[in-house]
């Protein structure tokens, strides 16, 4: 694989910048204050004005370069993103709500209007909330109710009065503008509301679960009048649109999340585990621990990082907002970080527990980013209509393909995993073409579960490429290098081997439990999809799964831990 144009922030910014954020943190959030706000329930508002001001200025790596910011990279966006989740999800959250917030500027303001509101946010550090959700409008948003009605002098519409009810909106309660999607005569449209605007009120926070550090709150409109120039981009209709326009990119964004604090978490675990001795000796020394606790969620969330780092290479080469990919990215990493969390509690036993060492609280922040910016089931439907269009389109060649480039790849890396990675991609072709001729996708579980499994076997072959890149010298300068390329590649072919039993496994469950193949048929199944391969691909798991513990603790002698 070719390696992408440089774009974005050099090298030396990019690590400037995250040392910015580390002893940003140390100065300002401190564990003991972190837990302090988080039993308070509240967000530290002086702090996010000044990360994004003066003393941080984080805010410029979101903005464009040609409206005063840094113009970073969705790489560079990534890293951040995943320092700024490593040390509070909450703050994150405040910090990133505003650029959810200004999304749909960026994409779809005039230029006039993008001088202006993302100005305010490069120089003036503006907080901004995205108001999309609704009490009845969540994951259907087409369903949205909010109404802006025009106000005409004559034939001209001067301005709109905006009426309706925001739900869940992050910085809800703090920020100086809102993008408030709102149905007008011609569709689904964003507009720019200030705060302190006649009619506009903002509830109080909600008691949450999880990042209690970030303000959520709804939003009532009243009659809001606003003038002809706060709706985005001047033209009617186009709310819906701009907002797909980012979902790859935004979607991304809180996968970086999940791998953030899924790591922050684990790192906790994982540095507890070397100081704790039980039955004679340290926790980390002992298989049934490590094996269970620590190693299959450093695997699942390195598998995450490659497909990120794959796909923010790909939105800065160029290739769209890829929608997909970022769905893609998000159900894993999120899902995996979640996993990671409460494996951190089990492996730090009654401490875990306990609120003092942090754990307990990353698991509840963490647990929201399988919800936010869509849920993991609509990650699910996403992907798995998606790549069943792609299969149908190309007639079987869209995973075959793929397969056999991986299969090249294992000829000239051939420690990487590619091979039991290819596996897992025929055998998820062989799995959507007996959906097709059995019509299985008729079933919605079908068709999710299917979304599923994808978002394990296609993070599989890009973990074998990175870990391939690794080796050969070609990852991107500024790739996390948590781990070096022997660790990389034993992690890849742990990987390769869940994700091809899942496709095996659940596949043949799902065609057999949907009425796809009589039990007559049962081994022309299993044959499609690979099963007697993929078992046997199994040789080596464990020891691999011990080379595992080696690289996942010598990463943390390095000093990536929390
Ligand atoms: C802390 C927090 C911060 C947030 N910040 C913002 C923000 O800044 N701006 C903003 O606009 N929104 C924000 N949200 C809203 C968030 O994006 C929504 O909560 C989310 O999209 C889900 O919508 P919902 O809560 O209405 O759940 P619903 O859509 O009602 O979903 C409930 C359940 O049903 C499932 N489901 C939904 N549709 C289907 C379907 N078609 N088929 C099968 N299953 C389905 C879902 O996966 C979920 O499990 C925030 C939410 C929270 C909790």
């Amino acid at each position: 694989m070719s390696v992408a144009p440089v774009v974005g922030l050099d090298r030396e910014t990019l690590d400037f910048t995250l040392e910015a954020i580390r002893e940003f943190a140390a100065r300002h959030l401190p564990d003991e204050r972190l837990l302090e706000l988080d039993h308070l329930d509240e967000c530290p508002v002086d702090t996010v004005r000044l990360m994004c001001g003066e003393e941080l200025g984080i805010q410029l790596v979101f903005v464009p370069e040609e409206y005063g910011g840094m113009g970073a990279s969705a790489f560079d966006v990534y890293r951040v993103c995943e320092a700024m989740a490593g040390i509070d999800l909450g703050v994150a959250t405040s910090v990133l709500a505003t650029f959810l917030g200004t999304d749909p500027i960026t994409v779809g303001a005039t230029e006039e209007q993008k001088a202006r509101w993302l100005g305010e946010v490069a120089e003036d550090g503006a907080l901004y909330a995205y108001g999309a959700t609704e009490p009845e409008a969540g994951s259907d948003l087409g369903s949205l109710r909010t109404k802006a009605t025009p106000i005409m002098d004559g034939e001209v519409v001067t301005g709109y009065r905006i009426t309706g009810r925001k739900q869940w909106i992050s910085n809800g309660g703090v920020a100086d503008g809102y993008t408030i999607l709102a149905n007008a005569p011609g569709g689904p449209t964003w507009f720019v509301v200030k705060r302190g605007a006649e009619g506009f009120t903002q509830a109080s926070p909600e008691d949450k679960h999880g990042i209690r550090l970030s303000n959520t709150a709804a939003l009532v409109l009243e009659d809001v009048e606003v003038g002809a120039d706060a709706l985005v981009g001047e033209v009617e209709g186009q709310g819906l649109w701009q907002a797909q326009q980012v979902f790859g990119y935004t979607r991304l964004n809180v996968a970086t999340f999940g791998l953030g604090a899924g790591w922050a978490a684990l790192d906790r675990a994982i540095t507890y585990s070397t100081t704790r001795i039980q039955a004679g000796g340290p926790l980390s020394e002992k298989q049934g621990y490590t094996h269970k606790l620590i190693v299959p969620h450093a695997v699942r969330l390195e598998a995450s990082r490659a497909y990120i780092e794959e796909t923010a290479e790909r939105i800065d080469a160029g290739e769209g907002s890829l929608n997909t990919e970022g769905a893609i990215a998000k159900y894993l990493a999120t899902e995996s970080a979640n996993a990671a969390a409460d494996a951190s509690i089990q492996a730090m036993g009654g401490y875990g527990y306990t609120r003092e060492y942090l754990v307990e609280k990353i698991k509840r922040d963490v647990r929201i980013t399988t919800i936010y910016e869509g849920t993991s089931e609509i990650m699910e439907m996403t992907i798995g209509r998606d790549r069943w269009q792609q299969h149908l389109k190309t007639q079987g060649a869209y995973y075959r393909d793929a397969a056999l480039a991986l299969e090249r790849l294992h000829a000239s890396a051939p420690e990487v995993g590619a091979d039991v990675a290819a596996l897992g991609l025929h055998a998820l072709g062989g799995l959507l073409e007996w959906a097709r001729v059995g019509r299985l996708t008729r079933n919605q579980h079908i068709l999710f579960r299917l979304g599923e499994l994808i978002a394990y076997a296609e993070p599989a072959a890009s973990f074998a490429r990175r870990a391939a890149r690794a080796a050969a010298g070609t990852l991107s300068d500024k790739a996390e290098r948590g781990f070096d390329a022997e660790g990389l590649a034993t992690l890849s072919r742990v990987f390769a081997r869940e994700a091809a039993e899942r496709v095996a496994t659940e596949g043949m469950r799902l065609v057999v439990g949907a009425g796809g193949a009589d039990p007559a048929h049962l081994p022309q199944l299993a044959q499609a999809l690979r099963v007697s391969e993929i078992q046997g691909a199994q040789v080596g798991l464990i020891p691999d799964m011990d080379a595992a513990v080696a690289a996942v603790y010598r990463r943390a002698e390095h000093g990536h831990h929390a």
